[in-house]
């Protein structure tokens, strides 16, 4: 089939002890999922239902294994900071998934950040606008290389953690999440029919905070190794 312009590249994501490769379709977002960093951000840390947003899927940046990647800062902020999150990504779909076969969906789990332009996210909610120009900014999703459930099992606990020039920034335990993996999966499932490729970033715990210039930031999550990015 001829397209009257260059198809644009999906976005794939590398598989650790792989050299297959694991292609992006949808990024779903969860808000406020770790009690500490509701009460941070001004929100009610009780068990409301989880909110969701989405960024582009060619906004996340891979960051290959044992590499230092260089992270564009971004334009139209004074205040960008980062997220730590658990990435998890789908191999199987559905609509109405329930919450007990939920994690049989999981391809696999990454370290990821949620970049985040916050002046213009907390612009955007004084306004009642979307979070677009705060959530969605090009290179605002880092992943790093997904492990596979197969060989990690389904990370329910273990430390998750961001350090900025090798001091620790945000520092908490995937067992603080206020919504389980399997509760997101079922719950968004209810909203969207859900595909192979889907990523969903897990929320992130306190601490969040922002970054300049020249700072290395690295995030790391018990089991799925760590990421590096230097700020440029
Ligand atoms: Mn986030």
């Amino acid at each position: 089939m001829a397209t009257v312009i260059p198809t644009p590249p999906i976005t794939t994501l590398p598989v650790a002890g792989s050299s297959d490769r694991f292609p992006v379709r949808r990024v779903y977002c969860v808000g406020r999922n770790y009690a500490a960093h509701a009460r941070e951000m001004g929100g009610d840390p009780t068990r409301e239902p989880p909110f969701f947003f989405m960024k582009p899927a060619d906004a996340l940046q891979v960051v290959p294994e044992g590499q230092t990647v260089e992270h564009p800062y971004p334009p139209k902020t004074q205040n960008y900071h980062f997220e730590i999150e658990l990435v998890v990504a789908l191999a199987k779909g559905g609509k109405n998934i329930p919450v007990e076969q939920a994690l049989d969906h999981v391809f696999g789990y990454a370290v990821g950040l949620d970049m985040t332009r916050r002046d213009l996210q907390d612009e955007a909610k004084q306004l009642r606008r979307s979070w677009e120009l705060g959530k969605a900014a090009d290179f605002s999703g880092p992943v790093g290389p997904l492990h596979p459930a197969s060989t990690v099992g389904h990370p329910a606990k273990g430390a998750i953690s961001l350090f900025v020039d090798g001091a620790v920034r945000q520092k908490a335990d995937l067992s603080d999440m206020i919504w389980s993996v399997a509760e997101q999966i079922a719950y968004l499932s209810s909203y969207f029919e859900l595909a192979p490729g889907d990523v969903i970033f897990a929320g992130t715990p306190e601490g969040v905070g922002a970054v300049t210039q020249g700072q290395v930031m690295t995030g790391a999550i018990e089991g799925l190794g760590e990421i590096k990015l230097r700020v440029v």
